[in-house]
Parts: structure tokens; sequence; C-alpha cells
């Protein structure tokens, strides 16, 4: 049972093969049984299952449909659930109950879905590796020795491990689509304003953008339906219609320009990973697609500008974290200075600590112009370089990381080793654009991701693209050992 993708399940829902009730039965069960070894969970939220799953088999007996209706996920811990701890994977918000539910928890439980917990996270989503949680690091399925990705690690892993069949997810710099290449699955990042951020706890609200994670495209399709659409509450939420993602599954590649950046596949690619994205160059032109080798001139400066951007946003952001109105406090604080300083120094992890002293030192008086004004322009220049793309090509193809799944701790020491992995990642995020990232192989035993990018609004296309390749591809069927 716990095998069956989000499609599947509502086949099996709608046939009355089982009940909602008992497949979320199941599913608990396997992640007290299996969760132990990966850490994917911060909290498991049981009776709140049963009680959605029960009322979900209700609304099926009474005549109602849905694909999201009795589906069992689960969500990233930054998004805020009513009564229940959203902690953001830090000890600042361990004690922290939210008081209302986020936009895209109360939309996805209108559409039926069952919530089996909040996962695992980097803290404040600040990570490629899942190691900076308070709540200690995830484990990646393929191999329990390496990370999962980061920094929605903890919703990769749960979904690889086929603890449950696809979860929430937040993508800043890469937090959907490198996760999803560690671990096997699928996962879009929506255009910013797609999904609405309304009680997603922001990291850096001006790239943040929450979206699926799923083994397969046509479950991506599935629940970004449900997560989609305009949001009055969230003001860059984006009024554009949202289309029916999975009718729009079945299209016709015959003609669709992928262009194929030549800047991708300089140094620093592991070559292994080159072999694997020219397969699936290959497998895309069986099905009608045809190649064109383009140019993103000002990749190698985005990188840069994102980690001045992101610790600007995010210093800016955490300063509501102060002690007094919510979150950590410390013991016996001998005036408000000091209040401030130990609760921020107690609560906050050393990854957050050092990305609020360089973005408030960016934004600072002095250096504004020479660090986040200069990181502004470095964002219109990789825009420009992707429009003027998207007027040749109609989609962009290549690899979502340039390296497999590291060790656990590989990177500790060394924080910007680990910034310089989400150079393909990340100027998405800068220019606002939708991505996904899925299966194309394995080096070493872990799995590769092949990353498609597309103009504003084009989820559609990528999710498409991406499920007539799994049509002809069987990458993404393939499960880890032991799970
Ligand atoms: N690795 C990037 C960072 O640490 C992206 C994280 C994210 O997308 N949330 O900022």
């Amino acid at each position: 049972m716990h095998q069956m993708t989000l499609a599947e399940i509502a086949r099996g829902l709608a046939d009355k093969k089982f009940s909602s009730e008992e497949l979320t039965k199941v599913l608990l069960a396997r992640i007290s049984q299996l969760d132990p070894q990966l850490n994917s969970f911060i909290s498991l939220t049981e009776e709140l299952a049963l009680e959605q799953a029960k009322a979900a088999d209700v609304r099926r007996a009474n005549g109602e449909s849905g694909a999201l209706l009795g589906a069992p996920i689960a969500h990233k811990d930054l998004f805020c659930t009513q009564g229940i701890r959203t902690s953001c994977g830090s000890k600042m918000l361990d004690n922290f109950k939210a008081p209302y539910d986020a936009t895209v928890v109360s939309k996805l439980a209108a559409a039926g879905t069952v919530t089996l917990g909040k996962t695992n996270m980097d803290e404040f989503a600040m990570g490629s590796a899942n190691e900076s949680s308070w709540y200690g690091a995830v484990k990646n399925p393929w191999n329990l020795e390496h990370v999962p990705g980061g920094s929605s690690g903890g919703s990769a892993a749960a979904v690889a491990a086929r603890l449950l069949p696809a979860a929430t997810a937040t993508d800043t710099g890469g937090s959907i689509r490198q996760p999803a290449a560690f671990t096997n699955l699928t996962g879009l990042k929506p255009t910013y304003g797609r999904v609405s951020r309304w009680g997603m706890i922001a990291y850096a609200s001006s790239l943040d953008q929450g979206g699926p994670l799923a083994r397969t495209a046509e479950d991506c399709a599935i629940l970004l339906q449900g997560m989609a659409g305009f949001d009055p509450n969230d003001s860059t939420s984006i009024d554009e219609p949202v289309p029916d993602y999975a009718a729009g599954l079945n299209g016709s590649l015959q003609g669709l320009r992928i262009g194929v950046p030549k800047e991708y596949f300089g140094a620093g690619l592991d070559p292994r990973i080159a072999d694997l994205i020219q397969n699936s160059i290959k497998e895309l032109q069986k099905l009608g697609a045809v190649i064109k080798e383009i140019s993103l001139p000002n990749m190698q400066h985005a990188i840069p500008a994102y980690y001045v951007i992101a610790p600007a946003e995010a210093s800016s952001n955490l300063s509501r974290f102060d002690g007094v109105r919510f979150g950590h406090r410390c013991e016996d604080p001998k005036n408000l200075e000091d209040l401030y300083k130990r609760s921020r120094g107690e609560g906050f992890g050393a990854e957050v600590q050092r990305r609020i002293m360089v973005g408030a030192y960016a934004l600072s008086a002095g250096y504004y112009d020479a660090y986040y004004l200069k990181a502004q322009k470095i964002r219109r220049l990789v825009k420009n370089d992707f429009m003027a793309a998207f007027n040749e090509v109609d989609i962009i193809l290549g690899p979502t990381t340039p390296n497999p799944a590291w060790k656990l701790g590989a990177k500790n020491s060394d924080p910007v080793a680990a910034y310089l992995e989400d150079v393909y990642t990340i100027t998405a995020n800068l220019a606002g654009l939708p991505g996904l990232s899925m299966p194309a192989g394995f080096v070493d035993g872990l799995p590769v991701g092949v990353q498609l990018l597309a103009p504003y609004f084009q989820e559609g296309r990528l999710l498409n693209v991406a499920h007539q390749y799994q049509l002809n591809t069987d990458w993404h069927t393939r499960t880890p050992t032991g799970f």
C-alpha cells in the first residue's frame, strides 16, 4: 500500500479498494517503524490525521470526489499549522504553536488531504544538507551516511522512503529541487507568486516559494493544483488563473525547443552527472524535442548575489524573534538588551547567526551600495539572461546539482563549499522563474536530478515535459533498499 503514488491512491479511494483511514494507519505505522533511521519528521500528528482521514471517507461516501480527498501528506515545518508546533527546525520556535494555518495548509486541508506530520528541515530553511536543524540531521534513504539535501530534507527523505506519497516544501535557492535530486524525487518550485506565502515562515521573502515534492510529475501536478492560486493575504501573490495541471500532462513534445546553457557544463560538474544529463537530452530528442545551445553569461555572478540578498532579507525577517512576543526566551534577563542578546544567542544556531550577521552587515550604511544594491543589479542581469534565452527556446535543461549527495558532515567546516553546490538552482529564484527537478539516473548508487526551467507561469509545461519523460524512463520508479 505504501508504494502507491498520489494518482494511484486517488484511483484506489474512488474505486473503494481501501479507505483513507486504512491507508493512514498503514503509513503511520510505517513512519513509527522506519523513521528512527531517517529523522525526517519533527512532529507527528496522528490524531489529526485519523480525524481528517475519517472526514475524507465520509465526504467520499457522500458522493464527493477529488484527487486529494483522503490523500496523506506532510508539511515542511515552516508552514504554520494551527495549534501544532511549527518549529522551522529551530530551538527558537521549539515551543511555538501557530495560532493559524498557512494558506497552503488550509487550501490542502479543504481539498481533503490528511496531515501525517511536520517534516524536518534546515534551521529557518538555511542550508542544502538538512544538517543545520536543531532536531538533528536527516539521513538519505539511498545511503544513510549521506545527506538528503536541504533545506526540505525531511520532506524529501520521507517521500523517497515511501513513508508517504508526497509532501509540501519550499525553495528559496533550491530547497525543493536539490533534495528532490538527492533522493530520486520530482520537485517543483513554482513561479514566484503562484503559491501563497501567507503563514510560511519567511527566510528571504523575495525568493521564497512553496511547492510540491513527490515521486512523479503527475503527483506534483496533483499537489500543486491544491496549493496554487491567488491569496489576498499575500501581497506578492499573483491573481492569475490556475490551469488544470493534470489535463496538460499529455501534450506532445514534438518540436519543443530545449535550451542547454553552455555555462552549465564547465569545471565543477561531476562528469558522470554530465553524462546522465546527455542521456536525458537524448531521451527528450526521441520524443520530438529540438536541442539548442544557449548562453546565460551572468550565471557566474549568481551565487555571490544570492548570498548577499538572501541573508540581507533574512536578517530583517528574523528580527521578529526577540524573546518578547513568541519563541525562545532566556532565563532571568537582566535588562531588555540582555533579553534580546541571550534569547537570540541561545535560540538561533550557528548558520542562522552567520547569515543574520552577513545580512545586517550588507545592509548597513556605507556598505549597502557596495553589496546589497550591487547584488540587486546582478539579479536583474540574471533575469535578463533568461528573458533573452526564452525568446529562443521553450525550456532550459541542465543538471540540478554539480555533485550527488555528499557524506554527512563533509561540508560542515566550510559553509562556502556548501553554498557553491547551489550553482544551478539559485538563478531561478533570483529571476522568479519556475523550475523542476526529476530523476535522471545514479552515480555510485546515489540519485542524480535533471533540472528544467520555464518562463513565468509555465509550470504546466515543466510538468508536461517531465511526465512524458517519466512515461519513457524508469529512474523515478527505483526504490531505496530497505524501504
Ligand atoms: N541552500 C540555499 C540556502 O542555504 C537554499 C535554501 C533554500 O532554498 N531554502 O540559502
